[in-house]
């Protein structure tokens, strides 16, 4: 089964440099029609060119593909909204979009500037938001719509001195899990990729020049494509880097039920090991199902009906 966009249109955000550039290269050579934003900033976020967006679509251009170069501020809802507006006014449609646009402001929390938190949240978590939200509406009247959230590890897990990216990282999980299921029925597959790769983000982090290597952003850009091909899957955290992929998931323990005059703090805490016995854990898809079977137990260890 081949791979293809024939007759799609890709939002890539960020897709100037880095792990956005690939993404967008790739789409255009199987055959979609690529908005290539940047904002053309430096890797804290300031500074702002579209020379960086306008060299990738001369590359596509090179090869025959077709894709247009536009500037938007993913935190500024206006201009993400004339984004979408000026693709539909050229192509009709958008068929996918990638949220990949993000900055780093790294510093342990204790010296971390709040305006430093802040701004990370605002352009990986706000700034995926006003994207979605931008193309949400024609997604469903269109009947179809993919859309990639990019996550980090950083969020999934935890890395030191990243207490904004991985709070937004980790933020964008939540956005999926709930437009998973609101978007389902309109045709609107929604995924997150946990990418890791060789880009001036992970340079100068990563020093070993062997390691870098084999961290492509082609190797990546393999598993982005599977999120939002025709037959993606859907609510899905792709880990991808150096040519492996791996599933990322969020499970839920059976956990114990205890009785009323049981429910303090030291049983809860004399019973860790059983509640977090692994043995029976499961994913839950929407919030209600932890309360329905929380109430469940309860109802059983109780005999009320
Ligand atoms: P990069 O710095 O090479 O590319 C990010 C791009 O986003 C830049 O071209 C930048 O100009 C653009 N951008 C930044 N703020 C923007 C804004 N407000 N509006 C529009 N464009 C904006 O970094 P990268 O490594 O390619 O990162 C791409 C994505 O992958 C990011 O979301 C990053 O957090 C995520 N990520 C990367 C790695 C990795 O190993 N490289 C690991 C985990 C997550």
């Amino acid at each position: 089964m081949s791979v293809r966009f024939d007759g799609q249109v890709a939002i890539v955000t960020g897709a100037g440099n880095g792990l956005g550039k690939s993404h967008a290269l790739e789409l255009a050579r199987r055959g979609a029609r690529v908005v290539v934003n940047d904002l053309g900033g430096a890797r804290d976020g300031s500074g702002g060119s579209l020379t960086a967006a306008q060299q990738v679509v001369a590359e596509i251009e090179g090869f025959g593909g077709e894709a247009i170069a536009n500037g938007a501020n993913v935190t500024d809802y206006a201009e993400v909204e004339a984004m979408v507006e000026a693709a539909v006014e050229k192509w009709g449609r958008v068929d996918i979009l990638v949220n990949n646009a993000g900055i780093l402001r790294d510093k342990s929390f204790a010296k971390m500037e709040i305006d430093d938190f802040r701004l990370v949240m605002e352009v990986h978590l706000m700034g995926s938001v006003n994207c979605t939200k931008a193309v949400w509406e024609l997604m469903r009247k269109q009947n179809y719509g993919r859309i990639v959230m990019t996550t980090s590890s950083s969020g999934l897990y935890g890395n030191f001195g990243q207490s904004n990216y991985g709070a937004a990282k980790m933020a964008l999980v939540g956005l999926m899990n709930t437009l998973y299921l609101e978007g389902e029925k309109y045709g609107i597959k929604i995924n997150c990729l946990s990418p890791t790769a060789r880009t001036r983000m992970t340079e100068d982090i990563i020093p070993d020049p062997k390691v870098l290597d084999l961290m492509t952003p082609e190797s990546v850009t393999a598993g982005l494509l599977a999120l939002v091909a025709e037959a993606a899957p859907n609510r899905y955290i792709l880990g991808a880097g150096a040519g492996s992929f791996a599933c990322a998931r969020i499970v839920e323990t059976e956990g114990v039920y205890l009785a009323p005059e049981q429910q303090t703090p030291e049983a809860v805490l004399a019973d860790l090991d059983t509640i977090s016995d692994g043995d029976q854990q499961k994913e839950l898809f929407g919030g209600l199902n932890q309360t329905v079977k929380f109430v469940q137990k309860a109802a059983k260890a109780l005999d009320v009906e």
